[in-house]
């Protein structure tokens, strides 16, 4: 058994489109970053990588490398589950907190669990999306672990 952490922020930013889980969720602003700013995806990301100890998000996807430029963040996921993969690890679950002033996201968390659950290849019960609204509306944050079994 093994667990990992994963920690992500992004600032929103006018114009893009918000992509949380790999749904796109309506809403006036999206979140900026190198890639399709998923932040939800790059935590879940880093949390698997961090629990078979196979570096970060950063270390196979380079933010300063023009190819992941507005990147689908579920290449980075793949990337992730195939290192899991090949320690010898599947998914047990994954528990995730998204921390933000808006939009809300409970009317969109089923959705998401569903998609991650696809993503990672598990059923949705072993996916849990869970959210705060607090802090600033200027970052959307994600706290997540994962755990893993042989
Ligand atoms: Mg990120």
């Amino acid at each position: 058994m093994r667990i990992g952490y994963g920690w992500d922020s992004h600032e929103f930013q006018a114009g893009v489109p918000l992509k949380i889980g790999g749904v796109e969720i309506p809403f006036y602003k999206g979140l900026a970053g190198h890639s399709d700013g998923d932040v939800l995806l790059h935590a879940i990301t880093d949390a698997l990588l961090g629990a078979v100890a196979a570096g970060d998000i950063g270390s196979y996807f380079p933010p300063t490398d023009p190819k992941w430029k507005g990147a689908d963040s579920v290449i980075f996921l793949e990337e992730a589950l195939k290192q899991v993969r090949l320690a010898g690890y599947t998914v047990s679950n994954v528990d995730s907190t998204l921390i933000l002033a808006e939009p809300k996201i409970i009317p969109h968390a089923k959705k998401i669990q569903a998609r991650v659950a696809e993503l990672l290849g598990v059923q949705p019960n072993q996916v849990s999306v869970t959210s705060v609204l607090r802090v600033s509306k200027v970052l959307a944050l994600v706290s997540c672990a994962a755990l893993l079994l042989t």
